[in-house]
């Protein structure tokens, strides 16, 4: 059987970009997989591409909302029984320098990333631990989290809050069977929001390039030299919570083609 049969995940942010790509994999795994996101249409559209309602469900979730968010867990139990897999991956970055953030651009930097992936985390744990099943988390962090670029101070230091909500809930769910996990993506432009979102263009601005060249700019500057996209931070996903890492929590794995490393 597929290492995933079975399993029930819980994706956010996942009817875009990363999210998508992971909630893909999961599915193609043999898991069963909420869509839980912002854009509740773009959500049932890929909960309908993946299969519908046996294999994939598209619910409405802002995750800085702890009533949608204890909704949507309550929703994915009702619909299959229970949540066994949990990837906080919803996420935007404004990309501005200090003297441009502003306190909204703050707050909703850390509402969407810090608060939302503490109150899935939360809503879910309860449920992985009243099953008595084990499970994973995720967080979809970033190398921004450990590595300090330019125009990035709101967003980076979400991330960095991330970061650290995995190694403490390592710690404090392990106890549980519950591995908690990271991944640090860096440079993934083609296949994510990124242009729509307007993320892209400011940071082309900011290196000041086209936005056009911008994924190749990212590769450019790796040890690897490729551009990283949606599906290879869903592998990482996919390695992390399967059987074979069943002694790793508390880790971050990049997914950068080495650009950390350099
Ligand atoms: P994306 O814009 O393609 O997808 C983000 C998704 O999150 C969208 O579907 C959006 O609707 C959803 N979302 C936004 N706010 C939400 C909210 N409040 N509640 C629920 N859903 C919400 O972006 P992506 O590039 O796939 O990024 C996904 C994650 O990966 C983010 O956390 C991002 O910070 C992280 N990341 C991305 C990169 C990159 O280079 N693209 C690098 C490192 C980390």
């Amino acid at each position: 059987p597929k290492s995933h049969q079975g399993r029930i995940a819980f994706v956010t942010g996942a009817a875009s970009g990363i999210g998508r790509a992971t909630a893909t994999r999961l599915a193609a795994e043999g898991a069963c997989v909420v869509i839980a996101d912002l854009d509740l249409a773009a959500a049932e559209r890929v909960a309908a591409e993946l299969g519908g309602p046996d294999v994939a469900i598209g619910v409405a979730a802002n995750v800085a909302d702890p009533l949608a968010v204890r909704a949507a867990i309550d929703t994915a139990v009702l619909a299959f029984g229970g949540i066994d897999l949990v990837v906080n991956n919803a996420g935007l970055s404004l990309s501005k320098p200090l003297l441009d953030t502003t306190e909204h651009d703050w707050d909703l930097q850390h509402n969407v990333m810090a608060k939302g992936s503490f109150l899935v985390s939360q809503a879910a744990a309860a449920v992985l631990i009243a099953q008595r099943l084990g499970g994973d988390i995720v967080y979809i962090s970033s190398k921004n989290s450990v590595f300090a670029g330019p125009n990035n101070i709101a967003y980076s230091a979400t991330k960095a809050d991330q970061a650290h909500q995995v190694r403490l809930l390592a710690v404090e769910l392990g106890e549980h069977g519950i591995r908690v996990n990271g991944i640090n993506p860096d440079g993934v432009v083609r296949g994510s929001g990124i242009f729509a979102s307007g993320w892209g263009a400011n940071r082309a601005a900011t290196y000041g390039i086209a936005e056009k060249d911008l994924g190749q700019f990212y590769a450019n500057r790796t040890i690897l030299g490729r551009e990283v996209v949606p599906e290879n931070v869903a592998d990482a996903v996919f390695v992390l919570t399967g059987p074979e890492l069943s002694r790793t929590t508390g880790l971050h794995v990049p997914v950068d083609s080495g650009v950390a490393a350099a």
